[in-house]
């Protein structure tokens, strides 16, 4: 083959007067002296030249998925330090604990997967904990995934049904042990049907057939009304939350309760 028809890759990282250029089995410094190279195969993933290129310009490859010697895939980096190539095992975790087994959380190209789900634990059980990062059209941020370990139940909005509709939702554990949206998050006080937590409101799911006219706005003088709020207008007995942070008209934060209308369409700071 004639040497300027082979694929220049880059300008070399280790002696900087050599091109790496794709061969057979590896990309190598054009510079034999040098002798820089990287695998084109590495645990059986076959390493791409765009790869190559980022490896050596950025001295790491995005997150990807290999097999080890167990026949278990795994996600990790390739990194270069200097002129040595290798795989990263130094992964990313995620802050919180899987809630099913405890293991620890690890950033994967797809999402979020327990540790424990991967690679078998002595007992040969696999953890089934995982969430994609993009659930409904959204990327689920690694902020996001933190507050639902914690236990936080926040709101998320911009979600896109697979009919095309916006919607917002709460990330929710499955009984299988993955995530998912759900949009039920309290009971409607008037008819008991579920409470949905919508875009611009959280609304009775009888509200279209039913006409339940119950409804809470997002948001209340300033303050975005969060889950808990919502269930302590609806089923708490006196309707009432605990104090929240409310702007008044001349800007001034104060701390408020909020209390439902006996027809469950007013709220009163
Ligand atoms: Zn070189
Ligand atoms: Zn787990
Ligand atoms: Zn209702």
């Amino acid at each position: 083959m004639d040497n300027n028809a082979r694929k220049t890759i880059a300008l070399c990282p280790v002696c900087g007067t050599g091109h790496v250029i794709e061969k057979e089995q590896v990309y190598a410094c054009t510079n034999r002296s040098c002798g820089f190279h990287i695998h084109k195969e590495i645990k059986r993933t076959p390493i791409s030249a765009e790869t190559a290129r980022k490896i050596i310009k950025e001295r790491k490859s995005d997150v990807m998925r290999f097999t080890n010697a167990s026949n278990n895939p795994f996600y990790a980096r390739i990194i270069r330090i200097g002129a040595k190539v290798c795989i990263d095992f130094d992964n990313e975790y995620l802050k919180g604990r899987c809630p099913v087994c405890g293991g620890r959380i690890q950033v994967t190209q797809k999402g979020y997967n327990c540790e424990n789900r991967l690679e078998r634990k002595r007992n040969g059980e696999r953890c089934p904990f995982h969430l994609n990062r993009w659930l409904n059209n959204r990327e689920i941020t690694k902020e996001e995934v933190e507050r639902f370990l914690s236990g936080e139940k926040d709101i998320l909005d911009n979600f896109i049904s697979t009919a095309g509709n916006e919607f917002s939702g709460c990330l929710e554990l499955s009984e299988t042990g993955y995530v998912r949206t759900s949009s039920v998050v309290s009971v409607c006080p008037k008819c008991g049907n579920v409470l949905l937590v919508g875009p611009k409101g959280f609304n009775c799911s009888k509200f279209k057939e039913e006409g339940c006219t119950m409804k809470i706005p997002r948001r209340i003088a300033g303050h975005n009304i969060t889950i808990e709020d919502v269930r302590q207008l609806c089923e708490r007995d006196d309707h009432t939350t605990e104090p929240v942070a409310i702007r008044q008209a001349n800007g001034k934060v104060i701390k408020r309760r909020l209390t439902f209308d006996e027809n469950y369409e007013t709220i009163t700071i």
